[in-house]
């Protein structure tokens, strides 16, 4: 699948130190530094192409791209894959209600995600994948799986045996109950009868009248959610890597929002796990949800706010990274709309501060900035320097030319470091 316009990261003209970067692994529950490498892997789980792209979604991909940003500037080569899931139950009954073509509905979707990752300057993945494109590994991994002995037939359907994997549930932390009605809430089917444990993870769904189907060993049909990505990381991350398998996990970072932590993620690293027999991330790492005025932001409650609605109000993209970076990625978060106003009126001064002939000193600016993102990217401490930075700039302070810092130098780092470009 086409992915969207790369961009241009303005390099550094001075040489910053950049440490480790560390975070949070919702598998160890704890912080911890990725493993210093020359060249990362990372996968993180896409849209289903049917309401693209709300701040729940923006939130996710920019928590991602400012890794992806933190690693490249480290002097690591970064491969990103990204997956669309642009086959499944929601995409297929939101065309019915809508009285439209699934595949013409997933297009215009995903060109929509395409041009709203382009407006907020997201770098694109090095493999954007559709499911439908990458149907013949999705069955191939399906394949392996089958070959383990840890799947069986219920009907037309193809089921895998989660408890095969030893550290099943070892990522997410629920315990029976939790798992069970989470799994039925997130498109499981805890209750269908023949199954041998209700957690079993559906691998590929027979034909269905009406359904679109493909061709495979197991009958026509299409393949369960959380193979798709198993399949699609595997394939473009660790089997194609030159040093994969050597490494104890097949890739350094499995992402995504909260909400996919289980069953999604917990089900994909069990199948992975199975083909590969080692562990599938270093780090699982997941950003939090973004609510509305003290709700959660839903489709069902219908107060989704969507990046490409604010960007025609006219609201700059630096503003959205701003808004989303004033508090923890890991935490659930509220957007309002003294939220956007606030980091508007910041974006504002920032531009003003830049065009000053004299500046308050840039490079502990920039050097306390990059400091703050390798702890967990503490994205709110690192707006909290460049707030001090604009008042210094505003009060004159300090005064002196040796003092002086370099607005242009501070203006590439934003841009390189947080995506922030004016
Ligand atoms: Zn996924």
């Amino acid at each position: 699948m086409e992915s969207w316009a790369g961009l241009d990261l303005p390099p550094l003209s001075k040489s910053f130190e950049i440490p480790d970067l560390k975070l949070f692994d919702t598998a160890s529950q704890t912080i911890k530094p990725l493993a210093k490498k020359n060249d990362y892997k990372i996968y993180v789980c896409g849209i289903t192409p049917y309401d693209a792209t709300h701040l729940g979604h923006a939130a996710t991909y920019l928590t991602f791209d400012l890794i992806n940003r933190y690693l490249r500037l480290s002097g690591a080569t970064v491969n990103f894959v990204q997956n669309i899931t642009d086959i499944d139950d929601p995409l297929l009954e939101r065309a019915e209600r809508d009285g439209t073509n699934w595949q013409d509905l997933a297009r215009s979707q995903i060109n929509l995600f395409r041009g709203d990752m382009v407006n907020l300057h997201v770098i694109p993945p090095d493999h954007y994948i559709g499911v439908v494109e990458a149907m013949a590994l999705i069955i191939e991994s399906i394949e392996a799986l089958v070959a383990t002995g840890n799947t069986y037939m219920v009907e037309s359907d193809l089921y895998f045996e989660v408890h095969s994997d030893s550290k099943f549930g070892s990522r997410s932390h629920l315990n029976q109950d939790e798992m069970l009605e989470i799994f039925s809430q997130r498109g499981g089917d805890p209750k269908r009868a023949g199954k041998r444990n209700p957690l079993d993870a559906l691998l590929w769904r027979g034909e269905r009248p009406g359904e679109p189907s493909w061709q495979s060993p197991f009958g026509a049909g299409r393949p369960g959610w959380h193979i798709e990505c198993s399949a699609i990381a595997l394939t473009y991350l660790s089997r194609k890597s030159a040093d994969g398998e050597s490494e104890n996990e097949s890739i350094d970072i499995q992402g995504g929002g909260s909400d996919l932590v289980f069953p999604h993620h917990e089900m994909s690293a069990s199948q992975c796990a199975l083909i590969t027999k080692k562990e599938f991330a270093s780090h699982y790492v997941h950003a939090g949800m973004i609510g509305l005025n003290g709700e959660k932001m839903s489709k069902s409650l219908g107060n989704l706010v969507f990046v490409s609605t604010l960007i025609n109000q006219g609201v700059e993209p630096a503003a959205i990274r701003w808004a989303l970076f004033s508090s923890h990625f890991t935490k659930d978060r509220m957007w309002n709309q003294e939220l956007l106003d606030d980091s508007i009126d910041w974006i504002n001064r920032l531009r003003t501060a830049l065009s000053r002939v004299d500046v308050a000193p840039t490079t502990p600016a920039i050097t306390g900035i990059i400091r703050e993102l390798s702890e967990n990217l503490n994205t709110a401490a690192a707006l909290h320097l460049i707030k001090e930075w604009i008042e210094q700039s505003e009060n004159g302070e300090p005064s002196g030319l040796e003092s002086r810092g370099e607005a242009g130098e501070f203006s590439r780092a934003l841009d390189t470091i947080l995506g922030i470009a004016l």
